[in-house]
């Protein structure tokens, strides 16, 4: 989000009055509501989603116009199906979560991203990323009640909207801990909530905005195992039945993704499921051996 601050600093003012923490991508795009890189076309279409296929066709990228942070990248998450990225610091993984939301528009001849078919440079932002939900690496919560931050996935959601989303994201027992339940007042000024916990709100309000497309940033710091597998079952069932791309830190939650792409100096160099890429014995292979021996993840199963 460094890319961001320039930006947050100019409505810092507006922040201050209205009292709230940046909650994630989606909220500073936003309350900025003015062209940040991109913009809209004149003739701009609404998407028109028809289950959320996603296609990069030979997109390269830059940031600017010197080195190359995207490199001939082409894939498709198919509808419904669930995609990681996975690949060292710098391989470009966020890169390409960045463009298919948006954060900057390919220029004309460094391909193409399709969603359901359509370029999304032609449709509206708006279209756009209402179709996408964010699961940020951390989410920052109102200063406000339980309730109202999971609300925010959908304004006007009812308290059972807000218990079944809660519940699906694994979140609810832990809510009803609180001295007020859903009505404690949680962030910076209230119950505070770990890294973990802070992720299962981000689901929630995903599963209360209920897009078609995913957008998953795995976090990087590592959870003790009772937590990750809450994640993991917050994750599935948010992940059911949509079209996802996660950017993958540890390995060993993404060994039921349908497809992973092992990045590297803004390449795809491997590609494949768990089983495929292990039985390659290349750079997914050694990133896992590497990840089991500094005790990050759980052996590998079993290959043939
Ligand atoms: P990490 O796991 O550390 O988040 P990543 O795989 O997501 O890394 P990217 O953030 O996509 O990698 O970066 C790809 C390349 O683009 C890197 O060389 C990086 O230095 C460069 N880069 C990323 N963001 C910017 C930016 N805002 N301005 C200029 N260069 C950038």
């Amino acid at each position: 989000l460094a890319q961001l601050y320039g930006p947050l600093n100019q409505i810092g003012f507006m922040y201050r009055t209205i009292n709230q923490t940046l909650i994630d991508t989606e909220k500073l795009l936003e309350l900025l509501n003015e062209p940040t890189e991109v913009e809209d076309r004149e003739n701009a279409t609404t998407l028109v989603v028809d289950g959320g296929e996603i296609e990069f066709e030979n997109v390269s990228f830059s940031y600017d116009n010197r080195t190359t942070a995207l490199n001939g990248i082409s894939f498709k998450v198919p509808k419904g199906s669930s995609v990681a990225l996975v690949g060292e610091s710098g391989a470009g993984k966020s890169t390409i979560t960045r463009l298919l939301y948006r954060f900057y528009d390919l220029p004309e001849g460094s391909g193409r991203i399709l969603i359901d078919g359509q370029d999304i440079r032609e449709v509206t932002q708006k279209s756009l990323r209402a179709a996408i939900g964010v699961v940020p690496q951390d989410c920052v919560l109102f200063n406000r009640s339980m309730a109202y931050n999971i609300e925010y996935g959908k304004f006007g959601a009812s308290e059972e909207e807000i218990e079944e989303a809660a519940k699906s994201a694994q979140i609810h027992e832990r809510i009803v801990t609180f001295p007020d339940g859903y009505q404690t007042k949680v962030g910076e000024r209230g119950v505070r909530l770990s890294g973990g916990e802070r992720q299962r709100v981000a689901i929630a309000r995903c599963l209360l905005k209920n897009p078609p497309i995913l957008l998953l940033d795995e976090a990087t710091s590592a959870l003790d195992s009772s937590t990750e597998k809450d994640i993991q079952k917050a994750l599935q069932n948010l992940m059911q039945g949509r079209s996802s791309l996660s950017i993958a830190h540890r390995l060993s939650t993404i060994a039921s993704a349908d497809l992973i792409l092992v990045l590297k100096d803004g390449q795809i160099v491997e590609r494949g499921t768990h089983a495929e890429l292990l039985a390659a014995e290349g750079v997914f292979a050694t990133m896992w051996a590497d990840q089991v021996t500094s005790g990050d993840s759980t052996p590998p199963p079993a290959i043939g």
